[in-house]
Protein backbone atom coordinates (compact mmCIF):
# COMPACT_ATOMS: atom_id res chain seq x y z
CA UNK A 1 0.00 0.00 0.00
CA UNK A 2 1.22 3.67 -0.86
CA UNK A 3 -1.02 5.68 1.09
CA UNK A 4 -2.37 8.82 -0.29
CA UNK A 5 -5.32 11.55 0.77
CA UNK A 6 -8.14 11.15 -1.52
CA UNK A 7 -7.82 13.36 -4.30
CA UNK A 8 -11.65 13.99 -5.00
CA UNK A 9 -11.70 15.84 -1.63
CA UNK A 10 -11.03 19.40 -0.84
CA UNK A 11 -9.07 20.68 2.39
CA UNK A 12 -10.64 23.52 3.56
CA UNK A 13 -9.48 25.73 6.96
CA UNK A 14 -13.04 26.18 9.30
CA UNK A 15 -10.47 28.50 11.29
CA UNK A 16 -7.01 28.80 12.09
CA UNK A 17 -6.38 24.71 13.72
CA UNK A 18 -9.67 23.34 12.31
CA UNK A 19 -9.38 21.40 8.98
CA UNK A 20 -12.27 20.11 6.47
CA UNK A 21 -11.97 17.47 4.13
CA UNK A 22 -14.85 17.61 1.80
CA UNK A 23 -17.85 20.22 1.61
CA UNK A 24 -20.97 17.80 1.70
CA UNK A 25 -22.52 17.39 5.42
CA UNK A 26 -23.19 13.85 4.95
CA UNK A 27 -19.36 13.01 3.80
CA UNK A 28 -17.11 15.85 4.98
CA UNK A 29 -14.97 15.32 7.67
CA UNK A 30 -13.38 18.10 10.40
CA UNK A 31 -9.84 17.35 12.49
CA UNK A 32 -9.62 19.77 15.10
CA UNK A 33 -6.22 20.53 16.07
CA UNK A 34 -4.77 20.18 12.61
CA UNK A 35 -1.51 21.85 13.62
CA UNK A 36 1.85 22.86 11.62
CA UNK A 37 3.43 18.76 12.40
CA UNK A 38 0.06 16.97 11.69
CA UNK A 39 -0.38 19.19 7.81
CA UNK A 40 3.46 18.44 7.25
CA UNK A 41 2.91 14.71 7.90
CA UNK A 42 -0.47 14.79 5.37
CA UNK A 43 1.99 16.42 2.81
CA UNK A 44 3.91 12.69 2.86
CA UNK A 45 0.72 11.21 1.70
CA UNK A 46 1.23 11.81 -1.51
CA UNK A 47 0.97 8.52 -2.91
CA UNK A 48 4.65 8.09 -3.64
CA UNK A 49 5.66 6.17 -0.72
CA UNK A 50 4.80 2.73 0.95
CA UNK A 51 4.19 2.64 4.42
CA UNK A 52 7.58 2.10 5.52
CA UNK A 53 9.10 4.87 3.63
CA UNK A 54 6.46 7.13 4.80
CA UNK A 55 7.41 6.10 8.74
CA UNK A 56 11.21 7.08 7.95
CA UNK A 57 10.22 10.84 6.19
CA UNK A 58 7.61 11.31 9.06
CA UNK A 59 10.98 10.29 11.31
CA UNK A 60 13.08 12.83 9.58
CA UNK A 61 10.27 15.72 10.27
CA UNK A 62 10.56 14.58 13.85
CA UNK A 63 7.57 12.28 14.41
CA UNK A 64 7.20 9.75 15.94
CA UNK A 65 6.66 5.83 15.12
CA UNK A 66 3.47 5.97 17.40
CA UNK A 67 2.32 9.25 15.72
CA UNK A 68 2.24 7.65 12.29
CA UNK A 69 0.58 4.76 13.24
CA UNK A 70 -1.88 6.45 15.06
CA UNK A 71 -2.71 9.30 12.33
CA UNK A 72 -2.94 6.45 9.24
CA UNK A 73 -5.34 4.50 11.08
CA UNK A 74 -7.51 7.63 12.21
CA UNK A 75 -7.30 8.93 8.57
CA UNK A 76 -8.23 5.00 7.12
CA UNK A 77 -11.19 4.84 9.70
CA UNK A 78 -13.02 8.17 8.24
CA UNK A 79 -12.51 7.07 4.90
CA UNK A 80 -9.76 10.00 3.91
CA UNK A 81 -7.18 7.55 2.80
CA UNK A 82 -6.61 5.93 -0.43
CA UNK A 83 -4.20 3.48 -2.14
CA UNK A 84 -1.95 4.52 -4.88
CA UNK A 85 -0.97 1.09 -5.80
CA UNK A 86 -4.38 -0.22 -5.78
CA UNK A 87 -5.67 2.52 -7.75
CA UNK A 88 -2.32 2.04 -10.53
CA UNK A 89 -3.51 -1.65 -10.35
CA UNK A 90 -7.33 -0.90 -11.38
CA UNK A 91 -6.13 1.22 -14.17
CA UNK A 92 -2.98 -0.49 -15.22
CA UNK A 93 -4.48 -2.68 -18.24
CA UNK A 94 -6.82 -0.22 -19.51
CA UNK A 95 -5.46 2.14 -22.51
CA UNK A 96 -4.74 5.57 -21.51
CA UNK A 97 -7.52 7.43 -23.36
CA UNK A 98 -10.11 5.51 -21.45
CA UNK A 99 -7.83 5.55 -18.01
CA UNK A 100 -7.88 9.58 -18.71
CA UNK A 101 -11.62 9.61 -19.29
CA UNK A 102 -12.32 7.87 -15.89
CA UNK A 103 -10.44 9.59 -13.57
CA UNK A 104 -13.92 11.70 -12.36
CA UNK A 105 -15.70 7.85 -11.84
CA UNK A 106 -12.89 6.57 -9.99
CA UNK A 107 -12.67 9.66 -7.92
CA UNK A 108 -16.45 9.17 -6.59
CA UNK A 109 -16.11 5.36 -6.44
CA UNK A 110 -13.14 6.39 -3.86
CA UNK A 111 -16.12 8.48 -2.52
CA UNK A 112 -18.37 5.58 -1.99
CA UNK A 113 -16.07 2.84 -0.87
CA UNK A 114 -14.29 4.23 1.62
CA UNK A 115 -11.49 1.78 2.79
CA UNK A 116 -8.05 1.99 0.89
CA UNK A 117 -8.01 1.19 -3.22
CA UNK A 118 -11.73 0.28 -2.59
CA UNK A 119 -13.07 3.00 -5.13
CA UNK A 120 -10.25 1.44 -7.30
CA UNK A 121 -11.05 -2.38 -6.82
CA UNK A 122 -15.24 -1.71 -7.94
CA UNK A 123 -13.93 0.28 -11.08
CA UNK A 124 -11.64 -2.59 -12.14
CA UNK A 125 -14.47 -5.12 -11.67
CA UNK A 126 -16.82 -3.31 -14.02
CA UNK A 127 -13.95 -3.74 -16.77
CA UNK A 128 -14.76 -7.26 -16.46
CA UNK A 129 -18.41 -7.38 -16.82
CA UNK A 130 -20.66 -7.77 -19.92
CA UNK A 131 -24.11 -5.63 -20.59
CA UNK A 132 -26.70 -6.20 -23.37
CA UNK A 133 -28.96 -3.20 -24.01
CA UNK A 134 -31.48 -4.31 -26.33
CA UNK A 135 -33.16 -1.17 -28.40
CA UNK A 136 -30.83 1.19 -30.25
CA UNK A 137 -32.94 4.70 -29.79
CA UNK A 138 -32.76 7.67 -27.97
CA UNK A 139 -32.99 6.08 -24.62
CA UNK A 140 -30.78 2.59 -25.29
CA UNK A 141 -27.71 3.57 -26.70
CA UNK A 142 -27.70 6.91 -24.43
CA UNK A 143 -27.46 4.38 -21.55
CA UNK A 144 -24.98 2.20 -23.25
CA UNK A 145 -22.67 4.90 -23.55
CA UNK A 146 -23.49 5.97 -19.98
CA UNK A 147 -22.19 2.30 -19.11
CA UNK A 148 -19.18 2.16 -21.24
CA UNK A 149 -18.39 5.77 -20.26
CA UNK A 150 -18.78 4.56 -16.41
CA UNK A 151 -16.21 1.81 -16.96
CA UNK A 152 -18.00 -1.55 -17.80
CA UNK A 153 -15.55 -3.28 -19.65
CA UNK A 154 -18.47 -5.09 -22.65
CA UNK A 155 -21.33 -3.30 -23.40
CA UNK A 156 -23.44 -4.60 -26.52
CA UNK A 157 -26.27 -3.03 -28.00
CA UNK A 158 -28.36 -4.69 -29.89
CA UNK A 159 -30.96 -3.65 -32.51
CA UNK A 160 -32.14 -4.29 -36.01
CA UNK A 161 -32.97 -1.75 -39.29
CA UNK A 162 -31.19 1.55 -40.14
CA UNK A 163 -30.75 4.40 -38.08
CA UNK A 164 -33.78 6.61 -38.21
CA UNK A 165 -34.12 11.09 -37.49
CA UNK A 166 -36.08 10.08 -34.09
CA UNK A 167 -32.97 7.84 -32.96
CA UNK A 168 -30.59 10.12 -32.54
CA UNK A 169 -29.97 11.91 -29.43
CA UNK A 170 -27.39 13.66 -27.16
CA UNK A 171 -25.22 11.19 -25.91
CA UNK A 172 -26.46 8.22 -28.09
CA UNK A 173 -25.90 8.46 -31.41
CA UNK A 174 -25.66 11.48 -33.39
CA UNK A 175 -27.50 13.18 -36.55
CA UNK A 176 -24.78 12.37 -39.07
CA UNK A 177 -25.09 8.34 -38.41
CA UNK A 178 -29.05 8.78 -40.11
CA UNK A 179 -28.86 5.97 -42.50
CA UNK A 180 -26.46 3.48 -41.46
CA UNK A 181 -27.26 0.49 -39.45
CA UNK A 182 -28.52 0.88 -35.87
CA UNK A 183 -26.09 -1.78 -34.85
CA UNK A 184 -22.76 -0.11 -35.99
CA UNK A 185 -23.70 3.06 -35.33
CA UNK A 186 -24.74 2.41 -31.58
CA UNK A 187 -21.24 0.20 -31.31
CA UNK A 188 -19.59 3.55 -32.66
CA UNK A 189 -21.45 5.71 -29.63
CA UNK A 190 -20.08 2.94 -26.99
CA UNK A 191 -16.67 2.85 -28.14
CA UNK A 192 -16.63 6.75 -28.37
CA UNK A 193 -18.30 7.00 -24.68
CA UNK A 194 -15.93 4.36 -23.54
CA UNK A 195 -12.87 6.40 -24.49
CA UNK A 196 -11.96 3.40 -26.63
CA UNK A 197 -9.08 3.20 -29.24
CA UNK A 198 -10.82 1.03 -32.55
CA UNK A 199 -13.14 -1.27 -32.31
CA UNK A 200 -10.35 -4.17 -32.87
CA UNK A 201 -8.97 -3.12 -29.51
CA UNK A 202 -12.40 -3.44 -27.77
CA UNK A 203 -12.78 -6.61 -29.08
CA UNK A 204 -9.27 -8.30 -28.46
CA UNK A 205 -9.64 -6.75 -25.01
CA UNK A 206 -13.30 -8.79 -24.61
CA UNK A 207 -11.75 -12.08 -26.23
CA UNK A 208 -9.09 -11.62 -23.19
CA UNK A 209 -11.40 -11.46 -19.99
CA UNK A 210 -14.51 -12.50 -21.14
CA UNK A 211 -14.88 -16.43 -21.31
CA UNK A 212 -16.92 -17.55 -24.48
CA UNK A 213 -20.34 -17.86 -24.62
CA UNK A 214 -20.78 -16.36 -20.68
CA UNK A 215 -24.26 -14.27 -20.68
CA UNK A 216 -24.21 -11.15 -19.78
CA UNK A 217 -24.32 -9.87 -15.74
CA UNK A 218 -27.43 -7.51 -16.96
CA UNK A 219 -29.48 -7.03 -19.85
CA UNK A 220 -31.27 -3.83 -20.53
CA UNK A 221 -34.68 -3.06 -21.65
CA UNK A 222 -35.50 0.09 -23.95
CA UNK A 223 -37.05 -0.94 -27.03
CA UNK A 224 -37.17 2.21 -29.67
CA UNK A 225 -40.89 2.21 -29.21
CA UNK A 226 -40.85 3.02 -25.37
CA UNK A 227 -42.62 -0.46 -24.67
CA UNK A 228 -39.81 -1.80 -21.87
CA UNK A 229 -41.97 0.99 -19.90
CA UNK A 230 -44.74 -1.37 -19.42
CA UNK A 231 -42.88 -4.94 -19.61
CA UNK A 232 -44.90 -6.22 -21.69
CA UNK A 233 -43.04 -8.68 -23.97
CA UNK A 234 -43.75 -12.24 -21.97
CA UNK A 235 -41.77 -13.97 -24.16
CA UNK A 236 -38.43 -12.12 -23.16
CA UNK A 237 -38.88 -11.57 -20.05
CA UNK A 238 -40.05 -15.78 -19.96
CA UNK A 239 -36.39 -16.36 -21.65
CA UNK A 240 -34.27 -13.69 -19.02
CA UNK A 241 -36.00 -15.45 -15.47
CA UNK A 242 -35.12 -18.96 -16.59
CA UNK A 243 -31.85 -17.71 -17.04
CA UNK A 244 -31.87 -16.26 -14.39
CA UNK A 245 -30.33 -12.87 -15.77
CA UNK A 246 -30.86 -9.74 -14.01
CA UNK A 247 -32.95 -7.55 -16.32
CA UNK A 248 -33.75 -3.52 -16.45
CA UNK A 249 -36.93 -2.08 -17.45
CA UNK A 250 -36.82 1.54 -19.10
CA UNK A 251 -38.55 3.61 -21.84
CA UNK A 252 -40.51 6.93 -22.44
CA UNK A 253 -44.14 6.28 -22.92
CA UNK A 254 -45.71 9.58 -23.87
CA UNK A 255 -45.39 12.17 -21.48
CA UNK A 256 -43.50 9.94 -18.96
CA UNK A 257 -40.09 8.36 -18.35
CA UNK A 258 -39.91 5.24 -16.69
CA UNK A 259 -36.69 3.31 -15.44
CA UNK A 260 -37.42 -0.28 -13.81
CA UNK A 261 -38.21 -2.58 -12.55
CA UNK A 262 -34.90 -4.19 -12.16
CA UNK A 263 -35.47 -7.77 -11.38
CA UNK A 264 -33.87 -10.00 -10.23
CA UNK A 265 -35.00 -13.42 -11.06
CA UNK A 266 -36.64 -15.01 -8.19
CA UNK A 267 -35.47 -12.26 -5.53
CA UNK A 268 -37.49 -9.10 -6.98
CA UNK A 269 -40.61 -8.35 -8.67
CA UNK A 270 -40.73 -9.37 -12.41
CA UNK A 271 -41.56 -7.64 -15.40
CA UNK A 272 -44.87 -10.02 -15.39
CA UNK A 273 -46.08 -8.43 -11.46
CA UNK A 274 -45.74 -5.13 -13.03
CA UNK A 275 -48.98 -6.55 -15.35
CA UNK A 276 -50.63 -7.69 -12.89
CA UNK A 277 -50.63 -4.54 -10.56
CA UNK A 278 -51.75 -2.59 -13.77
CA UNK A 279 -54.13 -5.37 -14.23
CA UNK A 280 -55.84 -4.90 -10.33
CA UNK A 281 -56.29 -1.53 -11.35
CA UNK A 282 -57.76 -1.47 -14.72
CA UNK A 283 -58.82 -5.19 -15.28
CA UNK A 284 -58.85 -3.90 -19.78
CA UNK A 285 -55.10 -3.58 -18.90
CA UNK A 286 -54.02 -6.98 -21.21
CA UNK A 287 -56.34 -6.40 -23.81
CA UNK A 288 -54.93 -3.07 -24.41
CA UNK A 289 -51.74 -4.82 -23.85
CA UNK A 290 -52.11 -7.25 -26.60
CA UNK A 291 -53.25 -4.46 -28.85
CA UNK A 292 -50.10 -2.63 -28.13
CA UNK A 293 -48.03 -5.23 -29.08
CA UNK A 294 -49.46 -5.84 -32.31
CA UNK A 295 -48.26 -3.50 -35.50
CA UNK A 296 -51.31 -1.73 -37.43
CA UNK A 297 -52.80 1.47 -38.13
CA UNK A 298 -53.46 2.06 -34.38
CA UNK A 299 -50.67 2.70 -33.14
CA UNK A 300 -48.67 5.85 -33.22
CA UNK A 301 -46.71 6.91 -36.87
CA UNK A 302 -44.18 8.78 -34.41
CA UNK A 303 -43.33 8.12 -31.35
CA UNK A 304 -43.43 10.83 -28.54
CA UNK A 305 -40.12 10.95 -26.58
CA UNK A 306 -39.37 14.01 -25.33
CA UNK A 307 -35.17 14.50 -25.23
CA UNK A 308 -34.90 15.84 -22.29
CA UNK A 309 -36.83 12.85 -20.83
CA UNK A 310 -34.97 10.13 -22.59
CA UNK A 311 -31.65 12.15 -21.82
CA UNK A 312 -32.91 11.67 -17.55
CA UNK A 313 -34.04 8.38 -18.74
CA UNK A 314 -30.88 7.31 -19.46
CA UNK A 315 -28.87 9.07 -16.87
CA UNK A 316 -30.51 7.42 -14.40
CA UNK A 317 -30.72 3.94 -15.44
CA UNK A 318 -27.15 4.01 -15.94
CA UNK A 319 -27.15 4.97 -12.89
CA UNK A 320 -29.13 2.27 -11.18
CA UNK A 321 -27.38 -0.30 -13.58
CA UNK A 322 -23.97 0.95 -12.08
CA UNK A 323 -25.14 0.37 -8.68
CA UNK A 324 -26.62 -3.08 -8.96
CA UNK A 325 -23.17 -3.82 -10.82
CA UNK A 326 -21.35 -2.81 -8.20
CA UNK A 327 -23.55 -4.78 -5.30
CA UNK A 328 -26.14 -2.18 -4.30
CA UNK A 329 -29.23 -2.25 -4.43
CA UNK A 330 -31.08 0.34 -6.56
CA UNK A 331 -34.11 1.96 -5.71
CA UNK A 332 -36.06 0.62 -8.98
CA UNK A 333 -35.74 -2.91 -7.60
CA UNK A 334 -39.22 -3.43 -5.93
CA UNK A 335 -40.64 -0.75 -7.93
CA UNK A 336 -39.62 2.04 -10.73
CA UNK A 337 -38.98 5.25 -10.91
CA UNK A 338 -40.66 7.50 -13.25
CA UNK A 339 -39.52 11.19 -14.95
CA UNK A 340 -42.69 13.61 -16.19
CA UNK A 341 -42.54 15.73 -18.80
CA UNK A 342 -45.30 17.35 -17.24
CA UNK A 343 -43.59 18.80 -14.32
CA UNK A 344 -40.56 17.60 -14.28
CA UNK A 345 -40.83 15.54 -10.95
CA UNK A 346 -39.01 12.03 -10.42
CA UNK A 347 -40.86 9.72 -8.53
CA UNK A 348 -40.37 6.29 -7.06
CA UNK A 349 -43.44 3.55 -6.54
CA UNK A 350 -43.29 0.31 -4.87
CA UNK A 351 -43.92 -2.44 -6.72
CA UNK A 352 -44.11 -5.72 -4.38
CA UNK A 353 -43.80 -8.91 -5.73
CA UNK A 354 -47.27 -9.83 -6.97
CA UNK A 355 -48.99 -13.23 -5.19
CA UNK A 356 -50.75 -14.57 -8.41
CA UNK A 357 -47.08 -13.85 -10.56
CA UNK A 358 -45.29 -17.18 -9.18
CA UNK A 359 -42.11 -15.41 -10.03
CA UNK A 360 -40.56 -16.42 -6.18
CA UNK A 361 -42.33 -19.84 -6.13
CA UNK A 362 -39.47 -22.53 -6.26
ZN1 LIG B 1 -43.25 -11.73 -10.86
Amino acid sequence: MRPMLKSALSRTWRDKQTLQFGTEPERAHVVDQADERFCAFLDLLDGERDGPAVAAAAEGLGLAPGYVTQALRSLTETGLLDDAAAVEQALAELPPSRRELLGPDLASLSLLHPRPGGGAQVLARRTGLRVEVRGAGRVGTAVAAVLAAGGVGEVRVVDQGRVLPGDCAPGGIPAQEVGRTRAAAAREAVRRAGGLPGQATAASRSARTEPAGRPPDLVVLAPRDGSGAYAGDAVEAHTLMQAGTPHLYLGVIEHLGVVGPLVLPGASACGRCLGLARTDRDAAWPRVLAQLSATGPAQPREVACDGAVAAAVAGLAGLHALLLLDGVRPPSVDGWCEVSALDGMVRRLRLPPHTECGCFWR
